[in-house]
């Protein structure tokens, strides 16, 4: 029996054909990818029988029960808030879970623990675009949908090595190329998606806003009309001196934008994971608004998100800095309106702590009880080292997954064996705020259970059970989409309200859908908010290279793999592609012969790679990917020489910009 699903893996979100036993085939009926796949999308296949699973509760090195895991857990929590209050707790959560797990968690988190210390991996993905579009458009919303990369006449790549990090977007792009269309990729580093690019602007890193303050003066002088306080910190700016890029090459890029009614701005974990990433965000907006693109067919910025549901958790508001269902805490009525809505008398009354600054608190032995799930911190976090530590300073660690050898798992006390792909059930949001269903089409292996289920457990045990009483992931979703039509202001987008009624069987063959939908029926399409401009001023990367670290780093995605290769390392393959990790560096930077380990060493950590000499890499700058664990490479882990300097407005970790040390090993 072939069932209908979705890939598991990015935000472009691709609706799949599962067959057991056979191979994974695209979907022609959904809109995210008409029947297109990648290389990771067509191995899914051969990803089904993970060798290493998680398949029975452990408390304290021991197989246990489910009731005893579950006791422990609520003990766990109950001590921790006896001990630490509400602000002593929290999860810690991630993009590849289900928007009904999701939901679930932020409930029993916000609303029942009483804090919101509950973020997700997400956080390193895309908050600065989230933190942008809440000040642009008061709200977190995506005007764009995929046609319009298509429809583009000028596509603006910012921070996105989309042919790698998003291959069927690229694949469409590609296909839909007319005569005439133009492509400009915005990257420090000559990626695969430069192939074919019209032009390529090799930045110094950290410098997009001046980028786009340049063109904003640009806009202003070419007769667009921009406000003075957005244009004001143009006036001055030296951008040849802050980008390194050519006047003439600027000058090309400026005249292309202003002459081109229909250009799409596309950015990515390039612009997010900086400490000015909201800015860069904003200054992207701030082009399109003055361009008069925004809300154009063909036309606007366009976020594209890393994680297949990251805008499902964004949308249940389960990062420490939002509410459910877009509410806010401080506008009025909204906390209000969502307590009475969760009958919840301990709905945490301030925002809590995002990734970096929870870590923190746990090492410094603030947080008594930390739950995280499906997500792999101790490699994945900046300062990877450090994090380790912090997790080992938590009394009650508990992690739910589905490997048995993650190695943030490794350090828990309590291990919770959870669903995998193909195994759960509910909804996942893609880029171009498209809801599908991601189906279940394989038994349970050993004692696996959804994370809904899980939390809803937990949440008994501490008095709780009748507000976490669902009996399928369709009541959950019921529950979310009723939420988002009460107390809702007259400009808000987000409302799913139309779907609050579907029965089980319509929820479970429902189609894809791009949300807005406040009625049965209706579909959201292209959305032209109303928008600010939002004044943004170039800042620096928080650590200059220099003394001891002269070198950037620069981490990102490989084509084949995916995170921290839990699935895709299980695929041959896939591994084929790039069999080890690596560290690319231009040939006149280089410390050691092509082929030899080096030791590249942040002010947090170190890691020792096998050196790439790269022409593609500017001078000064060297690259790594993210992805190898412990179990695949020891010693390989980047991260932990990636610095956790954040945004101060999104909180975001700038990971793509780490002054290390680079020497033959
Ligand atoms: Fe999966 Fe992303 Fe590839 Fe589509 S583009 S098949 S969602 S990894």
């Amino acid at each position: 029996m072939t069932t209908r699903t979705t890939c598991p893996y990015c935000g472009v979100g691709c609706g799949v054909l599962a067959t057991p036993g056979a191979p994974v085939k695209g979907d022609t009926a959904h809109p995210a990818n008409r029947g297109r796949l990648c290389s990771k999308g067509t191995a899914l296949g051969e990803t089904l029988n993970h060798p290493n699973r998680l398949l029975f509760p452990e408390v304290d090195g021991k197989r246990a029960s489910w009731d005893a895991a579950l006791d422990a857990m609520a003990e766990g929590f109950r001590t921790a808030l006896n001990e630490h209050g509400p602000d002593g707790v929290a999860l810690y959560v991630s993009g590849q879970l289900l928007t009904e797990d999701y939901y679930a968690a932020n409930k029993f988190a916000k609303g029942f623990l009483g804090t919101a210390n509950i973020d997700s991996n997400s956080r390193l993905c895309m908050a600065s675009a989230v933190a942008g579009h809440r000040r642009a458009f008061g709200e977190d919303l995506v005007p764009g949908i995929y046609d319009d990369l298509e429809q583009a006449d000028l596509l603006v790549l910012l921070g996105s090595n989309t042919a790698w990090c998003h291959p069927v977007l690229f694949q469409r792009i590609q296909a839909a190329r007319a005569a005439g269309k133009r492509i400009v990729v915005i990257d420090p580093r000559r990626t695969a998606t430069c192939e074919g690019a019209d032009l390529h602007l090799a930045l110094r890193p950290g410098s997009d806003v001046a980028l786009y303050l340049g063109l904003l003066a640009h806009l202003h002088s070419a007769g667009f009309p921009v406000p003075e306080a957005a244009l004001e910190p143009a006036r001055g700016l030296d951008v040849p001196a802050l980008t390194g890029l050519s006047a003439q090459a600027l000058a090309t890029f400026y005249a292309w934008f202003a002459a081109t009614p229909r250009t799409v701005t596309l950015f990515s974990q390039g612009a997010n994971q900086s400490s000015a990433g909201a800015d860069k965000a904003n200054a992207i907006i701030n082009a399109h608004v003055a361009h008069g693109s925004l809300g154009l067919p063909g036309g606007g910025p366009f976020s594209v998100t890393g994680q297949p549901n990251a805008m499902g958790g964004r949308e249940v508001g389960a990062l420490a800095n939002m509410l459910a269902g877009h509410l806010e805490w401080d506008r009025p009525g909204e906390f209000e309106a969502l307590r009475d809505y969760w009958q919840a008398p301990r709905l945490a009354p301030r925002a809590g702590l995002k990734a970096v600054d929870l870590f923190n608190a746990a090492a410094e032995g603030r947080i008594g009880a930390l739950w995280v799930m499906a997500t792999n911190p101790a490699v994945s976090m900046p300062a990877g080292d450090t994090v380790r530590q912090a997790l080992k300073c938590v009394p009650m660690l508990a992690v739910s997954d589905c490997v048995a050898d993650s190695d943030t798992l490794a350090l828990a006390r309590i291990r919770l064996p959870a669903l995998g792909w193909g195994e759960k059930d509910g909804t996942v949001t893609n880029s171009e705020r498209v809801m599908s269903r991601q189906r279940r089409f394989l038994p349970a292996p050993g004692e696996a259970r959804q994370d809904w289920w899980i939390v809803s457990q937990v949440a008994a045990r501490l008095g709780w059970g009748r507000h976490f009483a669902w009996k399928n992931p369709a009541a959950i979703f019921r529950e979310h989409a009723a939420l988002t039509g009460l107390a809702r202001p007259a400009n808000r987008v987000f409302d799913i309200s139309g779907l609050a009624d579907l029965t089980d069987a319509e929820y479970d063959a429902m189609e894809p859908t791009r949300w807005p939908v406040a009625r049965r029926g209706e579909l959201g399409g292209r959305l032209a908010p109303a928008a600010r401009f939002v004044p943004t001023a170039f800042r620096a990367p928080v650590n200059a290279p220099g003394g001891d670290l002269p070198f950037i780093l620069n981490t990102g995605r490989l084509r084949d793999q995916w995170h921290t290769m839990t699935r895709t390392g299980q695929v041959p393959r896939l591994m084929a592609h790039v069999p080890e990790p690596f560290l690319a560096m231009h040939p006149a930077d280089a410390v050691a012969p092509d082929g030899a380990l080096v030791r590249v060493e942040g002010s947090h950590g170190q890691a020792v790679l096998r050196l790439r000499h790269d022409a593609g890499q500017r001078q000064g700058e060297v690259f790594a990917p993210m992805h190898w664990t412990e179990a695949f490479a020891q010693g390989a882990r980047i991260n932990s020489a990636v610095n956790p300097a954040v945004d101060p407005v999104s909180g975001q970790p700038e990971l793509k910009h780490s002054p290390v040390a680079v020497e033959p090993f």
